[in-house]
């Protein structure tokens, strides 16, 4: 699905060195390339505050943490995505309240939102699936109406462009309260281990998170907050603020590819290439079919037989996940994200795709489903 190995050929040399760096110096935690990292992503993203971390899901739970929300406090979530986002919501004793998604784009539905709205929500948490932001304009407007906090999993959509209706451009994770991204390897921005981010312009919040995710600690030894222990280390922040440099490229290589399989599949009534919202950029952290009237699991196995990776981004909703299934939800709740879930299929998608590796994957699915 990805091929991390030719994208660090390209640029081993300003990697090796960094790394080189850390060694050299051995602040290994805590050291100067962290900070670094957080200030060239501060300006990349035009965003006050980026504070980084050891995982996107502790990003999410941090900023959760830092909200002060209390036990039974509803949060609203997409069905259709991946696990996290709901696991920091019912770790934290929070009410994880699920809503169906967009058929077309993925991401959360306003109608289905609006609808799960109670006296009891306190924030929303849109997630930019496949790296296509959510519909944020109308989720801010419904939040403030609401007096709700918005959180954003950018996890998926580091580098994705929002345009409001008066013209503003906002990177993904800086709309909302506060955004949350994750560097895991196979992410947009991935680094060689784990690692994840915090992104939000309110100063009280960003002091209150940078304590959470360091014990809750303001000064050393002094803990005002139940906290975390919760770092990027500095090798990984070597490895990225590398690769942020090339950030914006590795998007073009992206919507290439997504542009060569869009003219390939376009033309095919059996399958529906992933739309494009008219306010977001779309950095295609996965490229996913619908699939109409085809054998998914045959259609699989024929590209694995030919060495060709596909993957079901994500076969189970979270409101049919054993572990959050409740007495609230039931089988047929969310139609869209239970249709979804029967019908997507994720073809390989990163920065090193040749014409050559497109020709022969467009050339069999479009042999299988055509057949
Ligand atoms: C990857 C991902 C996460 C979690 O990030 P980790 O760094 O793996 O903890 C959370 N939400 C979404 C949507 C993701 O894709």
């Amino acid at each position: 699905m990805v091929d991390l190995k030719n994208q660090y050929l390209k640029i081993q040399d300003q990697i090796n060195v960094g790394i080189q760096e850390v060694i050299d110096t051995t602040a290994f935690i805590k050291g100067e390339k962290v900070n670094e990292f957080q200030h060239h992503l501060e300006n990349y993203l035009n965003v006050k505050h980026v504070i980084p971390v050891a995982n996107g899901t502790d990003a999410l739970q941090i900023a959760l943490m830092a909200l002060g929300l209390k036990p039974g406090d509803e949060v609203i979530i997409p069905t259709f995505t991946f696990i996290a986002t709901a696991e920091v919501v019912a770790l934290l004793g929070l009410t994880p309240v699920l809503v169906d998604v967009d058929f077309d784009t993925f991401n959360i539905s306003i109608d289905s939102l609006k609808k799960a709205i109670t006296p009891k929500t306190k924030a929303i948490v849109p997630v930019h699936l496949f790296g296509q932001n959510a519909d944020m304009e109308a989720i801010l407007q419904i939040a403030k109406e609401n007096n709700l906090y918005v959180l954003e999993d950018a996890c998926q959509s580091i580098g994705s462009e929002y345009t409001f209706s008066d013209g503003r451009q906002v990177q993904s994770g800086c709309m909302g309260d506060i955004g949350c991204t994750s560097f895991f390897p196979s992410k947009n921005l991935g680094c060689f281990g784990d690692g994840g981010a915090i992104f939000t312009n309110n100063d009280e919040l960003a002091e209150k998170m940078r304590a959470i995710a360091n014990h809750g600690m303001v000064v050393r030894y002094y803990h005002d907050f139940v906290g975390v222990n919760s770092r990027l280390d500095s090798i990984q922040a070597a490895v990225l603020d590398v690769k942020l440099k090339y950030l914006d490229k590795y998007a073009v290589s992206r919507q290439s590819a997504a542009a060569f399989y869009d003219k390939a599949f376009g033309g095919c009534d059996k399958l529906i290439i992933p739309a494009r919202s008219e306010k977001s950029t779309h950095v295609f952290h996965q490229y996913t079919l619908k699939l109409v009237d085809v054998d998914r699991e045959g259609l699989q196995k024929h590209l694995v037989d030919k060495e060709i990776p596909a993957m079901i981004y994500y076969p189970v909703p979270l409101h049919l996940q054993k572990a959050y299934a409740d007495t609230r939800y039931q089988s047929g709740d969310f139609p869209v994200a239970e249709k979804l879930s029967g019908c997507v299929l994720s073809l390989p998608m990163h920065t090193e795709l040749t014409k050559d590796q497109l020709e022969y994957i467009t050339k069999n699915v479009l042999e299988f489903v055509e057949k």
